[in-house]
């Protein structure tokens, strides 16, 4: 049995076992070799075994999806046989000498740039295809092991850190927990963690060599602990309060259909904050008012291209038509920080998070943007919507966020495609933002006040810094403040305001936030009826 402990960012108590990501090591590297049979024998040795790999990706998913979506592991089989490729890795093995590796990174990378060069669109979209087939056989030559995550077990996921297009790509189905050495409380992995109803652990100094994917471990959010290969005694305990904790879980359940009203009649809007399509559900099985922050950034991450006007504006429909009426905010490319996509290329900056971000990279790099502004306006047309704009931090901004919409409304006249500019609104989430506040207010049809970047803006606490979590206080009085200025600005104008930071999850606050006035407070669905239960039990009229 060993135990450690973290930093919990969600609470939940969970027993189950543990799969271990280990932090890959990107860069193939190039070594000259002596004896040539033996490494193509190598290759074909992981040739055979990535065959077989898709072979049964391919049986597994013709039984789930449907043959027509598992066609694309044929392509992939058929791509790994391909005469061409195959003698361009074994060509450069024999006569320049290099390992298998890096014979077959160069090869994909060529062919990779040469579909991605062709004029069909068919053919164009077999670039990525050549790269995940020569992934796959790298990873196979390097002996590295690679989570399936499509036929893992509900499993606890133990790793050094996770990036968010890491998290994207998982099956939230089948994770019962989060442990990381490193991650931040504020991170997106952490959001996620509280989204999805799990308990994570953060600060784990667990030496990833000595676990092995499949030993049980208890994750308990309660205490900031982990336990690997527990006890019979600790594994009961743990089981118990897994069962107590449903039960809790299940009597919040009784407050669904009900009103978020103070016992004195004030009521507030509490919605959902979610990530992808998928998370939807979320949303409806924990009664929320309304979907309050859709992170778009999400549809982008994960992929090896922009996702097109039509994938998005697919997406973006169904989660409003899911949503049957209720309100739906969703927010326009917030990418950069600690939300990287390579295919932006964005580079490496000393300072991301006060860098090439969200709103700055739209308003630069404007074909992004109107496609996705081309998307969200189609969608308006399929339910209630309104979107609104990161990082803002003046009112020229806005005139230019207002200038392009101007153009993308142009060029959907033209096309003859019907479309709505939906409720247009801001994030506050940059000290100038609340500043000229009074001034935004007058522009936008609402404000939702981004605590998470407000506070590290404002504290000069950099929220992706672990050793600074000590430092990260949403708390303080400087943010309240700023939280009661932009409410009353908001209301000067007639307009609403409504938090869609981790803050307005705090149910430490949930009465201060009623008594400043906020309308909204959008939080992760497993908070919901948490907070409908706190608002509920309030009486505000009393001091
Ligand atoms: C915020 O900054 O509070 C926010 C909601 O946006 P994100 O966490 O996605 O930066
Ligand atoms: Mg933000």
């Amino acid at each position: 049995m060993l135990k450690l402990s973290g930093k919990a960012v969600y609470k939940g108590i969970v027993l189950g076992p543990a799969v271990v990501l280990k932090k890959k090591d990107q860069q193939v590297k190039r070594t000259k070799i002596e004896d040539v049979n033996k490494e193509i024998s190598r290759l074909e040795m992981a040739e055979k075994k990535s065959a077989e790999q898709l072979q049964k990706l391919y049986e597994k998913a013709e039984k789930e999806v449907g043959e027509a979506s598992a066609a694309i592991f044929e392509v992939h089989q058929m791509m790994l046989e391909d005469d061409d490729y195959q003698e361009a890795i074994r060509n450069m093995i024999c006569t320049e000498m290099v390992n298998a590796e890096y014979a077959v990174a160069v090869t994909g990378d060529n062919f990779c740039e040469m579909f991605a060069s062709m004029e069909d669109d068919y053919m164009k979209a077999r670039a990525a295809d050549v790269k995940d087939i020569s992934n796959r056989l790298i990873k196979n030559l390097t002996g590295e092991e690679d989570v399936d995550f499509a036929s893992m077990e509900p499993s606890v996921i133990v790793a050094d850190d996770l990036t968010p297009s890491e998290t994207v790509q998982m099956d939230k189905e089948k994770i019962l927990a989060f442990v990381t050495i490193h991650g931040s409380a504020n991170s997106h992995t952490s959001i996620l963690a509280r989204m999805m109803n799990i308990p994570a652990l953060i600060g784990v100094s667990v030496d990833l060599k000595q676990i092995h994917s499949g030993v049980q471990v208890v994750v308990d959010g309660f205490h900031g602990e982990v336990i690997f290969e527990p006890s019979q005694e600790v594994c009961a305990d743990a089981e118990q309060r897994m069962k107590e904790e449903q039960e809790k879980l299940t009597l919040l359940q009784t407050l669904k259909g009900k009103e978020n009203v103070t016992l004195d009649g004030k009521t507030i809007k509490i919605c959902a904050n979610i990530g992808s399509v998928g998370d939807v559900g979320y949303a409806l099985e924990n009664d929320a008012g309304g979907i309050g922050l859709f992170r778009s950034e999400f549809l982008y991450l994960g992929k090896t291209d922009y996702p097109t006007e039509e994938e998005q504006f697919q997406a973006y429909k169904q989660v409003v038509q899911t949503m049957a009426g209720k309100k739906v905010i969703i927010r326009t490319l917030d990418i950069g920080a600690d939300k990287q996509v390579d295919y932006f290329h964005l580079g490496k900056e000393d300072n991301p998070a006060m860098g090439y971000r969200a709103i700055r990279i739209c308003l630069k790099e404007q074909d992004i943007f109107k496609t996705q502004l081309r998307a969200l306006f189609r969608t308006a047309m399929f339910g209630s919507l309104s979107i609104m704009y990161p990082m803002i931090t003046s009112v020229e901004e806005v005139k230019k966020i207002y200038h392009i919409v101007e153009s993308v409304k142009a060029e959907l006249d033209a096309d003859g495609i019907p479309y709505k500019v939906p409720e247009q609104g801001i994030m506050i989430e940059t000290p100038a933002a609340v500043m000229v506040s009074d001034d935004l207010a007058e522009m936008v049809d609402f404000f939702s006040i981004g605590t998470n970047d407000l506070t590290q803006y404002t504290l000069a606490v950099d929220r992706q810094n672990e050793k600074l979590d000590g430092f990260y206080n949403p708390h303080h009085k400087a943010i309240l403040r700023m939280i009661q200025m932009v409410v009353d600005n908001a209301h000067k104008a007639g307009k609403w305001a409504g938090i869609c930071g981790e803050l307005g999850a705090d149910l430490d606050l949930t009465e201060t936030f009623i008594r400043m006035g906020l309308d909204e407070l959008s939080v992760a669905p497993s908070m919901v009826l948490k907070i409908r239960k706190k608002v509920r039990d309030l009486d505000i009229s009393k001091e």
